[in-house]
């Protein structure tokens, strides 16, 4: 079974989610890609999941990329055996140790002490929890407590303000790197990013070892990365607006506009794009979100991004499939309003994008799709250039798009409106091969005889790159 949302839905796996039985479910309510978030559970928990999509992706004949997220340099508290109850005003002690001891909570980064100075906040589960720093003595950080609250274990901790001087990828994330390799993960979400440079890294480390089929999304969640947001557009696969981060490291209120300025940035590049963290937070206790929770996922769509993405309503909450099911009813009702911008390319790409032959190519096919009554868009691509060129034309209909490797496909099954199919497709028009497609397209992706589809890409040999064509074509034509 394909999944035929236009906006990709993103779903992190967790406690709530590690089963196949929760897998499927999710997968059926419109799950997109699955994550797996290196920062919590094991990597046996992280294997047996990996393994359960996979059975499923054959199963459902179909095509499931899963993201691995990096931890990257976040720092955590330590473990904890019961979470603690926090009281305003009170005085609490951190220092760099794994567990609890003698009432000093554990942070799980050497450097803390050195990092943090008196009168400085330390903030804990996305800033929901407040300290203020009294002061440091023998590597013990005395601090103030500003805010009652639950303290859980494993809570991400922001100190905004330090520059941080951990490595963009820690030793825990290498040993994650050599699993995603060896374990068949198609994304790595790199955390932190604070230049270009960290996602070259990264790039190389994949490279040297023959992966660089494995793609890249940069999580934006520093204020350097704001900064330098073209240069890692540019040597990105992707982008993940990581608002929980974000929202900490350069205060909540600049985070609308910095999301909808990346989106921009990263559609005019052709780069895939996923908004996260607290979409449908309520849902993780309630069964039903808050209407500001469905206003944000509706505008998050209406801003360009091509997924979004859940987090602790998959892996922790208590309505898992209920979430994804809400985020595709609201991403539906989206696509549908006047509202979305439909068929048409940002007219900054237009502009900007050199390769005028596929940019006349796409504007032509938008413009079928507004005057002729045109079922899909049947692209043939070997690298998925022309379904990444042309998911950026926000086509009102869905992009099936042929391709023969897996990888590829896995990796564009995130781009907006593209549904890619494993298969090598010759190309080749003669009655015979029409006949031959016709018969797929009907058994396999809900058309029917006299449906109008619209053909592209690069023939007779599937150039890479080269989006050379367009043929209109009725099913049932060539009987
Ligand atoms: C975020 O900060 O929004 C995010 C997605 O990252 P993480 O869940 O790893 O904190």
């Amino acid at each position: 079974m394909i999944n035929f949302n236009m906006t990709k839905i993103v779903a992190t796996l967790g406690p709530a989610s590690s089963s196949k039985e929760m897998i499927t479910k999710l997968y059926h309510s419109g799950v997109t890609m699955f994550r797996i978030n290196s920062s919590h559970g094991d990597v046996d928990i992280h294997s047996r999941n990996l393994s359960y999509i996979r059975e499923l992706e054959k199963e459902e004949k179909t095509i499931i990329p899963v993201l691995l997220d990096l931890q990257g340099p976040k720092i955590r508290i330590g473990c904890l055996d019961n979470p603690i109850e926090l009281k305003k005003g009170e005085i609490l002690k951190f220092k760099h140790q794994s567990e609890l001891k003698d009432g000093i909570i554990p942070v799980d980064y050497k450097g803390i002490a050195s990092d943090v100075h008196p009168g400085e906040m330390i903030l804990i589960d996305d800033g929901k929890i407040q300290f203020e720093v009294i002061s440091i003595e023998n590597d013990v950080i005395s601090a103030k407590a500003l805010t009652d609250g639950l303290l859980k274990q494993r809570k991400g901790i922001n100190i905004p303000g330090s520059t941080g001087s951990i490595d963009v990828l820690t030793e825990r994330d290498l040993k994650f790197v050599k699993f995603a390799c060896e374990n068949d993960i198609d994304y790595l979400g790199l955390s932190f990013v604070r230049e270009a440079e960290d996602v070259v890294m990264l790039k190389n480390i994949l490279k040297s070892n023959n992966y660089n089929h494995i793609k890249i999304i940069s999580k934006i969640e520093k204020p350097q990365a704001v900064e330098n947001i073209d240069a890692i557009i540019d040597v990105s696969d992707g982008i993940m607006v990581a608002r929980g981060d974000l929202g900490i490291e350069i205060s909540t209120e600049k985070v609308p506009i910095v999301q909808k300025t990346i989106i921009r940035k990263a559609n005019i590049k052709r780069k895939v794009v996923i908004v996260a963290t607290q979409m449908l937070e309520s849902m993780i206790e309630n069964p039903i979100p808050t209407r500001a929770e469905t206003s944000d996922v509706a505008n998050a769509i209406l801003d360009g991004t091509d997924a979004i993405m859940l987090s602790g309503e998959t892996a922790a909450g208590a309505y898992p499939v209920e979430s994804v099911a809400m985020m595709k009813k609201i991403a539906d009702t989206v696509e549908a309003s006047p509202f979305m911008r439909k068929n048409k390319f940002p007219w900054k790409m237009i502009e900007d994008v050199k390769d005028n032959q596929a940019m006349a190519i796409g504007m032509s096919i938008a413009d079928m799709a507004k005057k002729m009554d045109i079922k899909a868009v049947v692209a043939l691509t070997a690298s998925g250039f022309t379904a990444k060129f042309l998911s950026e034309g926000r086509l009102s209909v869905p992009i099936y798009a042929c391709c023969p490797e897996r990888s590829i496909c896995r990796n564009i099954k995130l781009y907006r409106g593209v549904f890619p199919i494993e298969i090598h497709f010759e190309g080749k028009f003669d009655k015979a091969s029409l006949q031959k497609i016709d018969s797929f397209l009907i058994q396999n992706l809900n058309l029917i005889k006299n449906d109008t589809v619209i053909f592209t890409g690069s023939v007779p040999e599937l150039l890479l790159g080269g989006t050379n064509f367009i043929k209109i074509h009725k099913i049932g034509s060539a009987d």
